[in-house]
């Protein structure tokens, strides 16, 4: 999945490149600022972000995240609580799908801990993957593509297709 394929898929008209790590969640109107920095020129960051501008949360937002993760409070950085905040069912649905660790949308362990320790730990095995910025899981697709009315039993030219 290269970013041009990303880009039609999400059928953005207009993406502005700016020069931070950011993107407000959904359509906000006319063009879409994707803003990247430095350290944000990952193929794994762009789709993160770019995900964002799609509609969608970090997994760990889910209103059912505590069965799979818990947060440890004390770890979180100053001002970074809001990214460990929990969204509720009027505004995120989980799309009949399960909890998600390999989702491009999950922080690592240590995303924003202001001491080094985890800010979330696994109920379950994780399988390596919380964190993971190398793409999409198969998951992120199958709700990218049933968002935007492209489920798999029904033709859609612009389908993503699993990698
Ligand atoms: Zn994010």
């Amino acid at each position: 999945m290269d970013m041009v394929a990303v880009l039609k898929s999400v059928q953005y008209e207009n993406i502005g490149i700016l020069f931070l790590c950011h993107s407000s969640i959904g359509r906000d109107g006319g063009e879409q600022v994707l803003v990247l920095g430095d350290n944000c020129f990952y193929k794994g960051v762009i789709i993160h972000e770019l995900n964002h501008a799609a509609g969608f949360f970090h997994e760990q937002s889910r209103f059912d995240r505590d069965k799979y993760v818990q947060v440890n409070w004390e770890n979180v950085q100053d001002g970074k609580q809001d990214d460990f905040a929990k969204q509720s069912p009027t505004i995120l649905s989980l799309l009949g799908t399960t909890y998600d660790y390999g989702s491009i949308m999950h922080y690592g362990a240590k995303t924003f801990s202001k001491n080094g320790n985890p800010v979330l730990t696994p109920r379950y095995d994780p399988h390596g993957l919380m964190g993971q910025r190398n793409g999409f899981s198969k998951l992120d697709i199958w709700k990218l593509n049933y968002m935007y009315g492209c489920v798999k039993d029904k033709f859609c030219s612009q389908a993503l297709n699993l990698v």
